[in-house]
């Protein structure tokens, strides 16, 4: 009986859809309310490659205004803690989105063209994408990916002219039957809902282990994921965006990618909600858009 009136409170109170999806106190159209969303850690200095933050970054909002050189000389001169490296508009390049890149990067450029990942892994991203994996509440995936499509699209405005349809990582089948759903596929119906962008599901499968990639030493995760996705549909010619819920090595992503390009696909960028930040972050370098093997 009690277990009964939890449950009914529970599902009245999160399907509530005038309230904030997360404190449930505000009015916020079920999306995030002003304060919530002031709570996300901005990704802001993040190599455009692989997106891989270069320095941990303190809460910042996406409303506050970045200076790209300063924080870069700031960075460099060890001066400045919190530094703002990157941000569309104040940096061109070909896709609008900054021009610092990794070391590892410059060594061994990824498959993908460029990745945006506009948050940090943390509170509150971390919660939101383990309600929207573990305990089925999909209302995550459709703030994830209003969140998501507000942030590429303010950092690549030129989002749907570039690219032809939006791509989710795909779950195995014995993964998809355990969970009765694909978390990258519950974001991407709601960015294609913002952006426009037609998503495609038919093209690629994946035809890897099921065991969980979070119980995988990273190394043994690298080689797992070895031919871990078969492209069925027709990929050539097609400039492709692929999307997955978290980017932490960016072995998946890589994986994807490569199997889409080795089949013909155009270009093929990547994005993602969120970004596991590395043990020792990077040192950025600064260059040329001319250097960018794009
Ligand atoms: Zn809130
Ligand atoms: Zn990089």
């Amino acid at each position: 009986m009690i277990a009964d009136f939890t449950a009914k409170f529970v599902q009245k109170f999160i399907s509530s859809p005038g309230r904030c999806c997360l404190c449930q106190e505000s009015d916020s159209y079920g999306l995030l309310c002003a304060a919530c969303d002031s709570l996300l850690m901005a990704n802001n200095a993040a190599c455009v490659r692989c997106a891989v933050p270069m320095q941990l970054n303190v809460a910042r909002t996406h409303a506050e205004p970045l200076s790209a050189a300063s924080g870069v000389a700031g960075y460099l001169a060890g001066s400045d803690p919190a530094p703002e490296l990157i941000h569309s508009g104040e940096v061109p390049d070909s896709s609008g989105h900054g021009n610092l890149v990794c070391t590892a990067c410059i060594k061994n450029p990824p498959s993908y063209r460029s990745a945006i990942v506009p948050y940090i892994y943390g509170f509150p991203v971390d919660f939101i994408i383990h309600e929207l994996k573990y305990s089925s509440r999909l209302e995550f995936g459709r703030m994830a990916g209003h969140l998501l499509a507000r942030e590429i699209l303010r950092l690549w405005p030129t989002l749907k002219e570039d690219i032809d349809c939006v791509v989710p990582v795909p779950l195995s089948l014995s993964r998809l039957r355990e969970r009765g759903y694909n978390q990258a596929f519950e974001i991407c119906r709601w960015l294609s809902s913002q952006t426009g962008l037609p998503v495609e599901t038919r093209l690629v499968s994946r035809t890897g282990h099921a065991e969980s990639q979070t119980r995988l030493m990273r190394q043994v995760r690298w080689q797992n994921l070895e031919q871990a996705f078969q492209v069925s549909g027709k990929a050539e010619g097609l400039r492709l965006l692929l999307l997955d819920d978290v980017m932490s090595t960016g072995a998946t992503l890589e994986s994807l990618a490569s199997a889409l390009t080795a089949a013909g696909a155009a270009s093929v960028d990547v994005c993602a909600l969120a970004r596991t930040p590395p043990p020792v972050p990077p040192v950025p370098i600064m260059v040329e858009e001319s250097a960018l093997s794009l």
